[in-house]
């Protein structure tokens, strides 16, 4: 006979909501338009009994898509975060304000659903985990948004 207190386990286990990059879902919402679907991560997640929430950072802080390429300007995304250092596109133009809105709102996202996990885009200027980009080249460090995230407790997994 089935244990109620399993069931109830299982209930809360498969509504578990997870933030997860917007492009990995398919969304085709990256800086050149496409989108960068990761098929495998969706099945890990729906065998894990984990619902993803999808969350594009920088569509979310006002950057409009396509959008030219943007990155750290110098260090880290901690830097960015304290002032020391900016958001900047191809074009010069800072957009640190921007950065860090959909930053804040994804923070948000998690606060509201009670999120414990992300799975986030690695290398992104926002997503990256491992890796972001940093004068356009990618370097050791997270991402402003995962930074954040990080920050904030929530466990983030790259992708
Ligand atoms: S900001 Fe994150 S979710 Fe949005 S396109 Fe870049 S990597 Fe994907």
């Amino acid at each position: 006979m089935a244990n109620p207190s399993d069931s109830e386990t299982n209930d809360r286990s498969e509504s578990t909501p997870v933030l997860v990059s917007a492009c990995l879902l398919g969304r085709p919402c990256r800086y050149d338009g496409k989108a960068k679907r990761d098929a495998s991560l969706e099945q890990e997640l729906q065998s894990a009994g984990l619902r993803p929430i999808p969350f594009c950072p920088e569509e979310s802080g006002g950057l409009s898509t396509p959008r030219p390429k943007a990155w750290i300007e110098s260090q880290d995304a901690a830097a960015v975060w304290s002032g020391d250092s900016e958001m900047v596109t191809e074009h010069g133009q800072n957009v640190s304000k921007e950065f860090k809105a959909g930053a804040a709102l994804a923070m948000e996202q998690c606060v509201k659903h009670s999120i414990s996990d992300a799975y986030l885009k690695e290398r992104s200027p926002s997503c990256g985990v491992e890796q972001t980009h940093v004068q356009n080249k990618p370097v050791a460090g997270p991402g402003v948004t995962t930074a954040l995230l990080i920050k904030n407790g929530v466990r983030v997994h790259g992708r």
